[in-house]
This record gives structure tokens, C-alpha cells and sequence, in this order.
């Protein structure tokens, strides 16, 4: 099946953003307030030309993504926290183009999560049918949504996604629910709470091979391995609940694991490269 990484810009965090420090309001601070920053990291789309249709996962980031919003009040504090890059051309929308796909075509569009640098780009969308996991739903809309982080005064008035409801479906493996998307059921949505109450990852599975489009469950590959959980979200225990689970499928199925900020995934991607705990211990030995 041929899957395509649309990079829509890159977003720079700070370096307690992406491995937390401290507990509770103390991690907040220490993320927020931190001087040192990564290196620009990549903002991945995926879209895979299924036979059932186009599917999109995820949409990036929004040219207008560093303009300032003053509510609620700590706003300013995560703007400064997290730096984008992009350009009006590096919209999904274009780029899809770009490729010789239209956005009209596209017949699912998949969120992870509902951050402004996957929903960024639902209006490109208009014919789609979105998804969003209930739990998601719920935390960010209206004004608990916005005072909870999620930018939804920017969200197409149209928006109006399909909401799976995980608590009452079957397991998936480890997973705590999940709902099958295709009729030709070789793609799985499956909840990874942690990063955000409601996030999700979708497994598709290709040969012998699954091939998880992961969201923001960690930053990298790596992170997951060494179950460092980032300092923005929601709940860091139950993000590393869901780094044992993801770590747990892989050792039953072959992986191919993509965040959607890995400067690693595209390549993983292309040359379907699967998760290797033990090949990822050993390079760290050699590092060592
Ligand atoms: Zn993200």
C-alpha cells in the first residue's frame, strides 16, 4: 500500500517538554519555563491510498500556528514554549496537490489528538469524514476545551467529526478498546491516552508487518524504549501505562512505530524498518 510522509512544518520544544522533570505543577513550570529548547523537529501528516479510499492521519500545523492567543491566560507561556515553522505552501492542502492527490478525494481524516499541530489543517477537508475518540471530544470543546489548551475557536464551524467511543469495545492485544475503520479490516484504531486524555494511534497492518502512526504517545522511537515521558502531558503515569502497552504489541507483532515528530519515522517508513528493542539496547551499548 503506498503511504506518504507530508512533513507540514517543524516545531521546536522546549528540552523539558519533550522528557518531563518533576511532578505535578513543578512539571508544568519546568516545561514551560525552560531556556533550553530541542533542535527543529518535523510535523508529520500520513496518508495512505487505501483501497476503500484516501485516509489522511492527522492534518499539521496552520501557517497562522505562532500567531498569539491570550486565553486562557497561561497560553503565552505554551507559545513560547513551542516554536513552529512553516510556510502556507507546507500546508497539508498543498502538498497533497503537490503529490498528484486532491483533498476532495480524501474519504477519512484520522486525529490523534486534537493539539494545534494535528488539527491545524482540518480545512482542507470539507468532504471528509473525520474521527475523533469521545474521550478527546470531550476535553476540547467549548470552554473546558479551551481552557484546557485546545485552540477549537479555530476549528471550521463544519467540524463535526464521527466519535468513537473506546470503553465499549472489544481489546485489541494490550490495547483497552478499539474500533476497525476499513471494511477490508487491516486498520485499527486503538486508544493511547497519556500525551492527551483522548489520544489515539491507528495500527494498520501490512503482510506481516503493523505499522503504527503513533501521534505524540512519545517524540521518538527511543523515548518509548526508554519509557521517558514528555512534560506536557496530560498524565504521565498512564503515558507510560501506554508506552508498556505499545512495547508489549511489539513484542507479539513486528512494528513499525511513527511519531509524528520523529526525525526518524519518515525513513522507518519507507524502508519499513521495525522496532527492534533489542537492536535500539544495543546501539545505545555501542554509544555508551
Ligand atoms: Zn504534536
Amino acid at each position: 500500500m503506498k503511504i506518504h510522509a507530508i512533513e507540514t512544518g517543524k516545531v521546536k520544544i522546549t528540552k523539558n517538554w519533550r522528557i518531563g522533570r518533576g511532578n505535578g505543577l513543578m512539571r508544568f513550570k519546568n516545561t514551560l519555563l525552560d531556556s533550553e529548547f530541542t533542535e527543529w523537529l518535523p510535523i508529520y501528516v500520513w496518508v495512505i491510498e487505501h483501497q476503500e479510499g484516501l485516509i489522511v492521519i492527522d492534518t499539521g500545523i496552520p501557517e497562522d500556528a505562532n500567531k498569539h492567543v491570550w486565553f486562557p491566560p497561561f497560553m503565552p507561556l505554551v507559545q513560547r514554549a513551542a516554536k513552529f515553522k512553516m510556510t502556507a505552501e507546507q500546508e497539508v492542502g498543498p502538498q497533497l496537490k503537490k503529490i498528484g492527490l486532491s483533498p476532495d478525494d480524501v474519504r477519512w481524516v484520522v486525529l490523534t489528538h486534537l493539539h494545534q499541530d494535528h488539527d491545524g489543517g482540518l480545512h482542507h477537508f470539507p468532504n471528509a469524514e473525520f474521527v475523533v475518540s469521545s474521550k478527546e471530544w470531550e476535553m476540547s470543546t467549548g470552554i473546558k476545551g479551551r481552557m484546557n489548551g485546545y485552540l477549537n475557536q479555530r476549528w471550521p464551524d463544519w467540524f463535526k467529526p464521527r466519535i468513537i467511543d473506546f470503553s465499549s469495545q472489544e481489546l485489541f492485544g494490550p490495547f483497552a478498546g478499539h474500533h476497525t475503520l476499513t471494511q477490508a479490516r487491516d486498520i485499527h484504531l486503538v486508544p493511547t491516552p497519556g500525551h492527551s486524555p483522548g489520544h489515539l494511534s491507528v495500527i494498520l497492518d501490512e503482510d506481516d508487518l503493523s505499522i503504527m502512526f503513533a501521534g505524540d504517545t512519545s517524540y521518538t522511537e527511543e523515548l518509548l524504549i526508554e519509557q521517558k515521558v514528555d512534560g506536557i502531558g496530560a498524565d504521565p503515569d498512564v503515558q507510560q501505562e501506554t508506552h508498556q502497552k505499545i512495547l508489549e504489541y511489539a513484542e507479539q507483532h513486528r512494528i513499525v512505530y511513527l511519531p509524528s515528530h520523529d526525525p526518524g519515522a519518515k525513513e522507518r517508513l519507507e524502508n519499513r524498518i521495525p522496532l527492534s528493542i533489542n537492536a535500539n539496547l544495543e546501539l545505545e551499548a555501542q554509544a555508551v
